[in-house]
């Protein structure tokens, strides 16, 4: 896209975290800019299907991003939070990480059988979260329209997680 310059140039490669051999993409110098937030948020709302009804983000960055698109659209947001953060009822999914286990839930009533939800992320990696995140809507009968990434990890091949869905990012980079 036209912004793309301007939007990697506020993302730093941070080494060694949050552990020894990650290299942390860190989007923080991104969101106080508010050229470059503003570029985010414009070039993820060019990217969104068209029968979209309500946009979730992942914590937590998800949570910045999403939101700010939903407002954008005029759209409702809906939190996709990791284990213990939301008051009960909620719906769970347990997912497998590299070492051990993750649990997201979404509070129960908020996503309404049959709408259309964007799924938002700031980072595609593995596909681990984003396919749980899925798996999460359409356990309560809602429907992924489409997934949307400021920056896509292409070495991790989050992408081969999320076959057949709709995935779109910002930014590529191995
Ligand atoms: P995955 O489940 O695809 O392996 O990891 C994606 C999740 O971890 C996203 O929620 C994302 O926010 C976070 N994540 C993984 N790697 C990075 C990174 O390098 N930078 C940032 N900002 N988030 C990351």
């Amino acid at each position: 896209g036209p912004h793309a310059d301007l939007i990697s140039s506020h993302i730093r490669d941070v080494p060694d975290f949050p552990e020894p051999g990650i290299l942390f993409k860190d989007i923080t110098g991104l969101l106080v800019d508010p050229e470059g937030f503003r570029a985010v948020i414009d070039a993820l709302a060019h990217a969104v299907p068209a029968d979209v009804d309500l946009v979730a983000g992942m914590e937590a960055r998800g949570f910045i991003l999403g939101a700010a698109l939903a407002a954008h659209l005029g759209k409702g947001f809906v939190p996709i939070r990791k284990a213990g953060k939301l008051p009960p009822p909620t719906h769970a999914v347990t997912y497998d990480l590299e070492y051990g286990q993750a649990c997201l839930e979404l509070r129960e009533g908020t996503v309404r059988p049959g709408v259309g939800v964007l799924l938002v992320d700031d980072v595609l990696a593995t596909g681990g979260t984003a396919a749980a995140a899925a798996q999460l809507v359409e356990a309560v009968g809602a429907r992924v329209v489409g997934l949307a990434f400021l920056l896509e990890l292409t070495a991790l091949d989050g992408r081969s997680r999320l076959a057949g869905r709709e995935v779109s990012s910002i930014l590529a980079t191995a």
